[in-house]
């Protein structure tokens, strides 16, 4: 791999990164969520696609070699793990070693963040390596709500979107179930073992189910996994504080890139609760429809009835979509809390009117700081015990959401604490979260837990 062709660096970008017809390849994802990551690929599986998890961390020193360190951490982590599968891949197969039999999925979002420029930069690195040009870039984009034309079949494609958000649902489900469950466990890693397990059983059940049969042979088998999850808990083990954890979502939810901080946290006494992937696509929904909305009053203000009708629809559709996405999420854990007291998502709008009520930041500036600081003021308003900001070194809305939280937080007296991540360990962080715990610690004495 060290043979670099500089000649074929510059290609047209857009040729080998977009929406591409996937059949047949072996569609290859980087890991982000333990268990949701492998429940998307159950999903894809479901129609027809040879969907994989590809296996994480372990190319980090190529993702490396082929970064200056000025990138976002994702950026180099995923460009490590897309790297080291190739690798790995060409060394079994050999001479039959073909790049164009997979497809390396990396979706994107547009600016100011910088995650529009990752698929780019891999296309780059891919491009100068012998072959690997052939391998190409599944690329969705947030600007039209990771719209699927072209990937799949469009008489699937409305099962499909239903069934990814569905899936992200579950996923999330099953991640809460687990933080709410493991500071409590009888025996020592009971908890991680039974969801690696509960993972594959429902990876395996989306497949079988979600194209033919609908969702309700998942619920079932979902429910019959919250019941046996239960029985996991030491129901003698007091409740511990509650730590509400925002920031960048890669980082925040892949654990070797954040070096496992909720079982750190857990370990000096927290019970944690990450924000969700749902979080995130119904902000990607709630942003088309403010742009609808806004593209709608600056038409009807000029008198343009056409473009107002166009916007209109517009607007229609990504409310409805909105409102669907709220109800699976209700629907999902509805069933899960009728055993046990997960903690529910807030709906966008709700976390909008947070920002204005406090008037610090705007959903106009977009990125995840929007989301990050809303939640950061939900949980002081709900009496969290602590609140951590986990984020990519240099990640630009993580530190806007630094700059703005942490004085907000030391106002209302609660528990705050930035930890970023860069591949690097630093000694002093474990003792930085154990502080932190012990000042969470303080606040749960003195104001109880929500
Ligand atoms: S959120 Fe942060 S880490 Fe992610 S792309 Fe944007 S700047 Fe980079």
């Amino acid at each position: 791999m060290d043979n670099i062709v500089q000649l074929d660096t510059f290609r047209d970008l857009s040729e080998r990164v977009g929406r591409f017809d996937v059949r047949g390849k072996r569609f290859l994802i980087p890991e982000m969520t333990p268990l949701g990551s492998y429940l998307m690929a159950g999903a894809f599986r479901a129609f027809g696609i040879n969907a994989e998890i590809m296996e994480t961390y372990t190319g980090l020193d190529l993702g490396k070699r082929y970064t200056s360190g000025k990138e976002c951490f994702p950026c180099v982590v995923t460009l490590g793990d897309i790297l080291y599968f190739m690798e790995q891949e060409k060394k079994t197969q050999g001479d039959t070693f073909d790049p164009e039999n997979y497809v390396y999925f990396m979706p994107e979002t547009s600016g100011p963040c910088r995650f529009g420029m990752y698929n780019k930069y891999h296309r780059i690195i891919l491009d100068s390596l012998p072959g690997l040009h052939k391998l190409k870039i599944t690329a969705l984009s947030s600007d039209d709500a990771y719209n699927l034309q072209g990937v799949i079949a469009p008489e699937r494609m409305r099962r499909f979107r239903k069934t990814a958000f569905f899936t992200v649902v579950v996923g999330d489900v099953l991640e809460r179930l687990a933080w709410r469950i493991r500071p409590y466990e009888k025996t020592a890693g009971r908890t991680d073992a039974f969801f690696i397990q509960a993972r594959d059983r429902l990876a395996a059940s989306l497949e079988r189910h979600a194209l033919r049969d609908g969702f309700h042979p998942i619920l079932r088998e979902l429910d019959e996994i919250v019941r046996a999850a239960i029985s996991i808990i030491d129901p003698s083990i007091p409740r511990k504080p509650l730590i509400g954890v925002v920031g960048e979502i890669y980082v925040r939810t892949h654990t070797k890139s954040n070096q496992d901080t909720i079982k750190i946290l857990e370990q000096y006494g927290a019970e944690v609760v990450n924000a969700s992937i749902s979080e995130w696509i119904n902000f990607t929904t709630y942003e088309q429809v403010r742009k609808a909305k806004k593209a709608l009053r600056l038409h009807g203000r000029n008198g343009r009835v056409k473009k107002c009708g166009r916007e209109f629809l517009r607007y229609l559709r990504y409310r409805c979509i909105l409102s669907y996405q709220y109800m699976v999420q209700w629907k999902v854990y509805r069933l899960v809390r009728r055993h046990i007291d997960i903690m529910e998502d807030h709906t966008i709008g709700h976390l909008e009117q947070a920002l204005k009520k406090n008037d610090v930041f705007s959903f106009v500036v977009g990125t995840e700081a929007c989301l990050s600081i809303a939640s950061s003021l939900i949980f002081a308003h709900h009496g969290y015990n602590g609140i951590v900001n986990v984020f990519p070194f240099t990640c630009m809305p993580s530190n806007l959401t630094a700059s703005i939280t942490k004085p907000l937080m030391a106002a209302a007296s609660v528990p705050y604490i930035d930890v970023s991540y860069d591949g690097s360990y630093q000694p002093g962080r474990e003792a930085a979260l154990r502080t932190f715990m012990y000042q969470a610690q303080r606040h749960c004495n003195a104001h109880g837990k929500p």
